[in-house]
């Protein structure tokens, strides 16, 4: 079973609304953990990996469930342009060397 079979099945089984609620409910749980790691200095990147998991999960079932999977990666694949632009914009006027860093 592909992954966007099992999206497709998660929604036909238990609906719409609730996996939507879900998509929520992780989100949640990733915010909390990166919260920990940051503000509590907690050594949690077993959690990190389960939580941000479970959101690109949910967010394949979201693509899904309202047809938007193309749009979004054609959105992301722009957004991620204009970010390396920004970099090379920010590096070139800080004087950093794209490669080293420094
Ligand atoms: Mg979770």
């Amino acid at each position: 079973m592909t992954e966007e079979e099992l999206y497709k099945r998660t929604i036909r089984v238990w609906g719409k609304e609730p996996q939507m609620m879900q998509v929520i409910e992780e989100m949640a749980e990733l915010t909390k953990e990166i919260l920990k790691n940051i503000n509590r200095k907690k050594d949690n990147i077993p959690e990190l990996i389960e939580e941000a998991a479970d959101v690109e999960i949910m967010l394949g079932q979201l693509k899904y469930c309202y047809g938007i999977a193309e749009q979004i990666a054609a959105y992301k694949a722009n957004k991620l342009k204009l970010i390396e632009q920004r970099l090379n914009d920010w590096e070139k006027s800080h004087n950093v060397n794209a490669n080293t860093g420094s």
